[in-house]
């Protein structure tokens, strides 16, 4: 189990003072212009050194992101953009280090803006997030006041601005694209890439999109060192990490834990365990909406991290964990995650546009059981059409987990269809 002094995030419940003196006495701002004195190359080959992989979902590493905006600017300024539009289902990690540990980001938006050449950066806040956005405002106001951000911000010889952005309330604004879309003022749709961020990305500039667990981060590593963070967890998975647990556990909560923790121990340590035991799982969903599911016998042995998820044709995502006990309907679960898609894609690639309804409405018959066994073939046949066949990804983000449900439940599937016909069961209404 993660020891508390190996805590990042030291207020992650809000039990303790929220304030920058509060925020200072737990260590937070300590010694942050002496990092920046260590230099841009410094600081990123110590990211690189450190493991860690980007927190957003996709795990590209960080260091190496960074690594990628222009070390010399051709004229144009750079940018940092926060990504902090947390809209996947299950996923309210972020939230939590917005509304009660705001400095770590604050914090880590300075370091990580000098890092990149970036003089600006902008938190892009979720629209839902109204008291957390008054959080982090309110830390900013404060930081300002100290000195710690504008001219020689924190004493560092580096002029900073941070602007936080609220957004309107649109799953697709949490892909980088979309999101600096959304903040030129358009409408959120993500672009074609290339050309990727870093060339060409917020008003045309050199912009780097990083998610808020990855920047809040970045001061702790840099204070504690690269191997502190790189002795968590398995080689290639470093660090610690925050796990959101939702569903049929006892106690669902947010938790900071080492990576590559056995989903068993994340469960019964910090949740209280499955309703109704262990032994009653039946599926989790392991790193948000759009990763395939585990099944009950997966789930017996599984590794909290990238590569073991990934291995399982699953994902570590955004580590938000949604636990299933045997009373759930898993394909009432997964139709209702195709709805979700449908209702978010933006509508201007085709396969994802009517893809994403395609699916969802077999997936509703599928529910009641009023289909042909042979559907669900084509059913995966369509889920393929539009993987890796669309602008972004929540078209695969919609396919994923259609195809994780058939892998892990063909027979219940297959099961509701024959006792629908047989007259065995009543409609189970998707609604
Ligand atoms: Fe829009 Fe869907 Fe295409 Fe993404 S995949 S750009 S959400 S239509």
């Amino acid at each position: 189990m993660l020891k508390d002094q190996d805590r990042i995030f030291t207020n992650l419940y809000g039990m303790h003072d929220r304030t920058l003196a509060g925020a200072k006495a737990r260590g937070h701002w300590d010694g942050t212009a002496e990092i920046i004195s260590r230099g841009r190359d410094k600081i990123i080959e110590q990211m690189k050194a450190s493991g860690l992989r980007g927190r957003g979902g996709a795990g590209f590493p960080t260091g190496l992101k960074w690594s990628f905006m222009p070390k010399q600017s051709d004229g144009r300024p750079a940018y940092l953009v926060i990504n902090a539009d947390e809209s996947e289902p299950g996923t309210c990690k972020d939230r939590e280090i917005m509304r009660h540990d705001p400095h770590t980001l604050i914090e880590g938006a300075l370091i990580a803006s000098f890092a990149m050449n970036a003089n600006t950066c902008y938190i892009y806040i979720r629209g839902e997030y109204i008291r957390e956005k008054e959080a982090l405002q309110a830390a900013i106001d404060e930081c300002y006041e100290a000195g710690l951000l504008g001219r020689n911000a924190a004493k560092s010889g580096w002029d900073f601005d941070l602007y936080l952005h609220h957004g309107a309330g649109a799953y697709i604004c949490g892909e980088e694209t979309a999101l600096l879309e959304s903040l030129e003022g358009k409408k959120g749709m993500p672009r074609m890439k290339p050309p990727f961020p870093a060339g060409a990305g917020l008003y045309g500039c050199p912009t780097t999109v990083n998610n808020v667990e990855s920047i809040a981060v970045v001061p702790t590593i840099l204070r504690r060192g690269p191997e502190w963070f790189a002795s968590f967890g398995r080689p290639n998975n470093a660090g610690t990490k925050l796990f959101g647990i939702s569903g049929h556990v006892n106690a669902p909560c947010v938790v900071e834990e080492s990576m590559s923790i056995p989903l068993k121990e994340l469960l019964e340590r910090h949740c209280g365990g499955v309703r109704g035991g262990w032994k009653n799982i039946k599926a989790v969903i392991p790193g948000g909406s759009s990763v395939p599911l585990l099944n009950a016998a997966q789930c017996e042995d599984a590794i909290m991290d990238f590569d073991w998820l990934r291995e399982q044709r699953s994902g570590l995502g955004t580590a938000a964990v949604i636990v299933m006990d045997q009373s759930t309907d898993v394909i009432k679960a997964i139709w209702r995650l195709s709805k979700f898609y449908k209702h978010e894609s933006c509508g201007q690639c085709t396969p994802c546009r009517e893809g994403t309804g395609w699916m969802m409405r077999v997936m509703d018959r599928l529910v009641r059981g009023e289909a042909e066994v042979e559907e669900i073939d084509m059913l995966i046949s369509v889920t393929k059409q539009v993987e890796g066949h669309t602008i972004c990804a929540l078209g695969d983000a919609a396919a994923w987990p259609i195809q994780g449900l058939v892998r892990a439940f063909r027979d219940e599937i297959e099961d509701r269809i024959k006792a629908k016909k047989t007259g065995r069961i009543s409609a189970v209404a998707a609604e």
